[in-house]
């Protein structure tokens, strides 16, 4: 069986052809990528109506891309999957068309996927890919959750931030730093040559004993000292700052996870989502897991972020299971999105 998948839910319009066998993993064929950030940079973030716009410029030529790649002729798809929330209604409304309408033309069903099981799922995209069940430490620019992830479907939230993102800390210090959208990465990188000793910022509900996160009082103590040095900060200044807040960040996100291991007792923890790419809560959490037997997996580095091969390998995983809810028939040409959808529910 072959599954075409379509990410549009924010700023990345993502295709991928995955193959999936009656026995054994599911197999990526192809897949084609476009991120908008250099568009929505000169805004600082991403700005919904030229989302939706760009999406619509790339998402046929990106299919055209995978279908060539693969050399797999369009008949040949059995199911067209595409992300039905959470994100932006208008971004995700691009994909939805596009993959409803494909699906009515060559008459086969469709299948909307939560872009968080997405994100969850994608380390089942590596060589080593992880076993059920783990604990799963999901970090995007929108979310931060532990969830114990028992199988494909079953999701127990642990604990999740109580304001901003993970992600959302990176990139919102990043930018008083005055570094481009999305900071994350710009944010690492400025820090490798930082010491991180050289401010002191705090750790938000460090020790509450649960898993639980909270990010929004770091970013004003980022705001404040920002302030403190003044209107013309040396770089290495800007890349101490850049240290001490990716550390902070780090240090609560390691811990909260080993806590939830310890909770749980399981043995496994798999880390999603953009900041899932960060050298070093990867250095830290490998290190942290190894000292207690615990087996860490990732994503590869470039499926961190948004991408079509997570769609289609989630849809593929629910295919195998018997699980997904297809949608076909005279009625397959109504669809909905979902951009608010907690993932407990998927
Ligand atoms: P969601 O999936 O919650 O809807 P999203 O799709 O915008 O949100 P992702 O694409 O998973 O989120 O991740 C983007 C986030 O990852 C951004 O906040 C970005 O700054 C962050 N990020 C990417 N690479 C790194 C890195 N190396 N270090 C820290 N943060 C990073
Ligand atoms: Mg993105
Ligand atoms: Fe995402």
């Amino acid at each position: 069986m072959l599954v075409l998948g379509f990410e549009s839910s924010c700023d990345e319009t993502g295709v991928a052809l995955v193959r999936v066998p009656e026995q054994g993993a599911p197999q990526l064929l192809a897949q084609a990528l476009h991120s908008q950030i250099s568009m929505h940079q000169a805004y600082g973030g991403v700005v919904p109506e030229l989302a939706s716009r760009d999406h619509i410029r790339r998402v046929l030529p990106l299919a055209r891309e995978v279908l060539a790649n693969s050399n797999t002729a369009l008949a040949e798809i059995d199911v067209v999957a595409y992300t039905q929330g959470p994100g932006l209604a208008g971004a995700l409304l691009v994909g939805a068309g596009v993959a409803v309408a494909l699906a009515a033309a060559l008459e086969k069903p469709t299948l909307g996927i939560h872009h968080l099981e997405g994100h969850l799922l994608s380390p089942f995209l590596s060589a080593d890919a992880p076993e059920f069940p783990f604990v799963a430490l999901l970090v995007s620019g929108g979310h931060t959750q532990l969830m114990r992830v028992t199988e494909v479907g079953q999701y127990e939230i642990l604990g999740e931030t109580i304001d901003d993102a993970a992600g959302e800390a990176f990139d919102k210090s990043a930018k008083l730093l005055g570094l481009p959208y999305p900071g994350g990465p710009h944010l690492a990188r400025l820090a490798e040559g930082g010491d991180a000793a050289a401010f002191e910022l705090p750790r938000p509900l460090l020790h509450s004993g649960k898993p639980d996160f909270s990010f929004a009082g770091l970013k004003t103590a980022v705001l404040t000292q920002v302030k403190r040095l003044g209107e013309a900060p040396t770089e290495q200044q800007k890349a101490d700052l850049a240290a001490a807040t990716q550390a902070a960040i780090v240090e609560v996100l390691v811990k909260k996870s080993l806590l939830a291991l310890k909770t749980t007792g399981l043995k496994r923890l798999v880390v999603a989502g953009g900041v899932g790419a960060n050298r070093l809560l990867r250095e830290q959490l490998n290190a942290a897991c190894a000292r207690r037997g615990v087996r860490v997996h990732y994503p590869e580095l470039s499926l961190c972020t948004d991408n079509g091969a997570m769609i289609a390998m989630a849809a593929a995983m629910r295919l195998q299971r018997g699980m997904a809810v297809l949608q076909t028939g005279p009625d397959a040409g109504g669809f909905e999105v979902r951009p608010r959808w907690p993932l407990g529910s998927a």
